[in-house]
């Protein structure tokens, strides 16, 4: 259904913004985003880079604006992690079935590509504006140089706030009553490292899949860049005797990467020196409701749910609000009422189920893969998955390579598990656990479900 064109402004030009204003302009309609940064195209690179994991679900709203093989020409397909545990080579784990990958892909060039696609498609930006202050019954934004100096005030249709997990949109519908708001940081942090190109502009480990050096507590990431680069992310807790606080001085550095990483350590780049440079970030789960305020303002991306990083969904599921919130306007026309309160009640449950789904990797990652029972179940699942794939599809799979809902996913895994503990209190499952009694035993649960 055709929409009457609006005025419609924008808040934040990050992944999720950038990509809403191409959607928007597609419909017709008039599209400003304001932006408290300066444009990141004129920024002279920092030399660090976030790089993110694109999956089903972020290709399948890039694909719908006729983004996918631009996008594509900046990505790097991972179809395999590759585990480096301390005295063994490396070992790969394929991800899914032949041709399932995950894409790396830096934010920064992504950021500034989606900026120009998005110019490109006709939408005016409006950088280093920060927004103070959002009359939500009337869609009027006030932008200024400081919160208590002078205010530009700007009339609009409707506004999206897409000004991520700290949102001054979200600040201001946190002031009506009955607005539910939580967020939780989690004691573990992450800093960025760099692994830099072979001097031919080859990458240094191998290029196509996602790196792990899991250490229990604490580990190491890496994702190719285009560039011959690799982005290494250390996940470490704040506080403890393995820690951000107890890595003090270069020489703690330097002995905390000899006794843990230490086939990597020489790879990185000025270890010591970015590990004191570069900031230590930190990561949390925010959820809030409502999302809309009338058929005025409405939150999407990471200013709606902002979610721990353990599945590599933040980004993709940011992206799916918009092809959702897009099959919304196609459906309702001018009616956004409906669009809205049909959009915030369907994507809620998913925005919720991938909140609990990347919080359980950060427990699992963090506290079980040492625990043996746990290795060993996974070994069944994964014996159980190879044997039977069309009754056992791994939650990773539904989550990564599908773009069934995320809800479906969470219960869906809930099940698997039910049937696991049932499974794990078999007698003797330690001798027996690739025994066609025990293939049974799963075929039969699988049944009572
Ligand atoms: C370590 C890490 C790893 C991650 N890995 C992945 C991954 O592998 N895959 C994945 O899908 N996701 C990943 N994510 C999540 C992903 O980065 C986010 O979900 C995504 O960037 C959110 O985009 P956004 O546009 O909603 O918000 P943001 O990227 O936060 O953009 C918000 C924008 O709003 C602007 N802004 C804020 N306040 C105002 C204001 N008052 N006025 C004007 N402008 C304002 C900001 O300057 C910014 O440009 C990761 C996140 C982290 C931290």
């Amino acid at each position: 259904m055709a929409q009457t064109p609006k005025n419609i402004a924008i808040i934040g030009s990050g992944l999720v913004g950038s990509l809403l204003a191409i959607y928007l302009r597609k419909k017709g309609h008039t599209v400003t985003v304001f932006d408290r940064r300066p444009d990141i195209r004129t920024i002279k690179f920092s030399g660090r880079s976030i790089n993110l994991a694109m999956s089903n679900r972020g290709w399948r709203s890039l694909q719908k604006v006729g983004l996918e093989a631009k996008i594509k020409e900046i990505a790097i397909p991972l179809d395999k992690r590759a585990m480096h545990v301390n005295d063994k080579p490396v070992y790969f784990q394929k991800y899914g079935k032949e041709g399932e990958a995950i894409w790396s892909i830096s934010r920064g060039i992504l950021n500034k590509r989606m900026i120009d696609l998005a110019e490109e498609e006709g939408t005016e930006f409006r950088f280093n504006e920060k927004v103070w202050d959002i009359d939500l019954p009337t869609a009027r934004l006030y932008t200024g140089e400081t919160e208590k100096g002078e205010w530009k005030e700007y009339q609009y249709d409707l506004v999206f706030g897409c000004d991520g997990a700290f949102s001054r949109v979200r600040h201001k519908m946190q002031r009506q009553s009955r607005f539910d708001y939580s967020q939780d940081f989690i004691d573990v942090g992450y800093k960025e490292l760099t692994i830099p190109a072979n001097e031919d502009g080859t990458h240094k480990l191998d290029k196509n899949s996602f790196h792990i050096w899991p250490r229990g507590q604490f580990m190491l990431i890496a994702m190719p860049n285009v560039d011959g680069s690799f982005t290494c992310t250390l996940f470490l807790p704040f506080e403890g005797k393995v820690s951000f606080e107890s890595i003090a001085t270069e020489d703690d550095a330097r002995a905390f990467f000899k006794e843990y990483f230490p086939n990597v350590r020489k790879d990185i780049e000025d270890l010591t020196k970015d590990f004191f440079n570069n900031p230590t970030s930190a990561m949390v789960t925010m959820k809030c409701y409502p999302w809309t305020y009338w058929n005025k303002v409405a939150l999407i991306g990471d200013s709606a749910h902002a979610i721990v990083p353990f599945y590599g969904q933040g980004m993709n599921a940011g992206f799916e609000d918009i092809y959702m919130l897009d099959k919304l306007m196609d459906a309702h026309g001018d009616d956004w009422d409906t669009i809205f309160s049909t959009f915030q009640k369907e994507r809620k449950p998913n925005a919720d189920a991938i909140a609990e789904l990347s919080y359980r990797n950060f427990v699992e990652m963090s506290s079980k893969t040492a625990d043996l029972r746990f290795l060993l179940q996974k070994k069944i699942e994964k014996h159980f998955a190879t044997k039977h794939p069309e009754k056992w599809v791994p939650v990773y799979s539904r989550v990564t390579f599908s773009e069934r809902p995320y809800a479906e996913a969470l219960a869906i895994g809930d099940q698997q598990e039910k049937i696991m503990k049932e499974v794990m209190r078999m007698p003797h499952i330690e001798e027996k656990w690739d025994s066609q009694e025990v293939e049974d035993r799963i075929l039969e649960l699988l049944t009572e479900e």
